[in-house]
């Protein structure tokens, strides 16, 4: 047998392993049952130790020829290595792992208190988006802030200082660069970020005085107040939909595109009850042949964007080539979030809203569109929580006063302004704790998103994809599916905007 066909043969034993996993995982989310997940688990897990299979992708990684295969054997390196460190590592691993799990039960179990009373964070979202006394939405979201302290003096310091350490050993420059290389990406994406911000600071002003002054009788919006505007300049985001019906205008609206959900064996669990988990989800249980969607809707207009993302994730997962076993471990989540956040935006597009929201369909379009600009114009806001989990593995840390005033030395870097209130909100972000240099996933994928669309458009001279949409799917399809496993995210990229990787998606223009 040629080292190809040992690795295929390995691939395709820890494929189905996580198929069976990924089954088995589905249905507990779905409905509490467990069938044998963590033992599922460590099947999966068993592959991956295994030092005969190990050895076997590190000489495929000496011997492969061509791109492919090459690709291939990178691929696979990433994904087992992690589990082949030295002794010294692998323990120091462990006890981060450790103490992630500890904090993380930590941050789960605590309760934000309001006025001496115990909110649930969903309570918090709901108030910020909807009542219209400021303080009580100040309030409410400050109170995210209480949980800072339990968590340094559970020992948030120690992990950080437990995950420098690994890195250190682990000869990078630091945690961020460690991670940065796990997930095949380069520190330069993040040079230039508080120029950039400077250059976009000024739209931000600007709309955010308009609207306000508008909605708000007072130009100085403050972090309290962005949920609650946006529903404020777009009630239709509040629109009863019967979500009975959700599949018809669903499909139409792929099928515009050329994707006909028809052809796609999508499960769609949509509706909340008991056991079930309570935010969104798309499951891919095995590429090109089965995918489910998660999800909770009630039966308002806003959920639909949960709705048309993780389709979009499905259709992704459906049209990889599924004999392509070791090359669909190689999509990029950013690929991934940028396609889906692509489907989500069209929530916003009259081609789509249309289904659903009847009346007056010219003042929805402009609410909605007032809606997308204030959002694309603040998005740039995102940066401060990413670069302010990079610098905690940077900057000598000492205290929660450190943190603190680390938190707010970012906060002024990329928006230029002052603290606003005594203590910030950050530990309430599960990131900092379980997902370290993670965030810029969400933001990177929303700017591929952006610039998705704006090379579409500029290549085939619209200035909406969508007034050519058969072209838009094949476009989809052929540049960004296709080749997804292919090629790192940088590369990817660049092939596609046939330009170096830029902020410049992120300016409306
Ligand atoms: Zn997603």
């Amino acid at each position: 047998m040629t080292e190809m066909n040992k690795v295929r043969a390995i691939a395709r034993k820890l494929k189905e392993r996580e198929i069976n996993l990924n089954r088995l995982e589905w249905t507990q989310y779905t409905t509490g049952f467990d069938f044998g997940v963590s033992r599922a688990q460590r099947e999966y897990l068993a592959v991956l130790k295994d030092r005969d299979n190990y050895r076997a992708v590190l000489r495929l990684r000496d011997s492969a020829f061509g791109p492919k295969d090459r690709r291939r054997a990178e691929i696979l390196y990433r994904i087992f290595q992690p589990y082949h460190l030295s002794p010294k590592l692998n323990r120091l691993d462990e006890r981060i792992r450790e103490k992630t799990l500890e904090l993380s039960k930590l941050l789960n179990r605590f309760r934000f208190r309001v006025d001496g009373r115990e909110v649930r964070s969903t309570q918090i979202s709901q108030i910020l988006r909807s009542h219209p006394d400021r303080k009580i939405r100040k309030k409410a979201f400050l109170s995210r802030a209480q949980i800072n302290r339990p968590l340094v003096e559970a020992g948030f310091l120690d992990l950080i200082s437990m995950r420098r350490e690994f890195a250190s050993l682990y000869g990078a420059k630091d945690f961020v660069a460690y991670r940065l290389e796990r997930d095949e990406l380069s520190e330069k994406i993040f040079q230039g970020w508080p120029q950039q911000a400077a250059r976009l600071r000024p739209a931000r002003e600007r709309i955010n005085r308009e609207l306000g002054g508008r909605y708000l009788r007072d130009e100085k919006v403050m972090p309290w107040d962005t949920a609650y505007l946006g529903y404020r300049m777009a009630p239709e985001l509040d629109t009863p939909v019967n979500m009975a019906n959700f599949y018809e205008p669903l499909r139409k609206f792929f099928l515009l595109m050329g994707f006909d959900l028809d052809g796609y064996a999508i499960t769609y669990d949509i509706f909340p009850r008991r056991h079930k988990s309570e935010w969104g989800y798309n499951f891919t249980i095995e590429e090109g042949r089965d995918s489910r969607v998660l999800a909770n809707l009630e039966g308002r207009f806003h959920e639909l964007g949960v709705l048309l993302h993780e389709t979009g994730h499905a259709l992704h997962s459906f049209l990889l080539d599924p004999g392509e076993i070791i090359l669909n471990l190689g999509v990029s989540g950013i690929i991934s979030e940028g396609l889906a956040n692509l489907f989500g935006d069209l929530q916003y597009h009259p081609r789509f809203y249309g289904y659903f929201l009847k009346g007056s369909p010219k003042k929805a379009g402009d609410n909605l569109h007032r809606l997308r600009s204030f959002q694309k114009a603040n998005a740039f806001a995102a940066m401060c929580g990413i670069l302010f989990d990079q610098e905690l593995y940077r900057q000598p840390l000492k205290s929660l006063d450190d943190i603190n005033h680390l938190y707010w030395q970012v906060h002024r870097l990329i928006l230029d302004e002052g603290p606003y209130a005594p203590e910030p909100t950050w530990g309430f972000r599960i990131h900092h704790t379980t997902h370290p240099i993670y965030l810029h996933n969400y933001f990177l994928g929303d700017l591929t998103n952006q610039m998705l669309k704006k090379t579409f458009s500029h290549r085939f001279r619209v200035n909406d994809p969508l007034k050519r949409p058969r072209q838009f799917g094949d476009f989809i399809y052929n540049q960004v599916i296709k080749p997804s496993g292919l090629y790192p995210f940088l590369d990817l990229f660049e092939r596609i905007s046939g330009r170096a990787f830029s902020l410049e998606y992120l300016e409306d223009r």
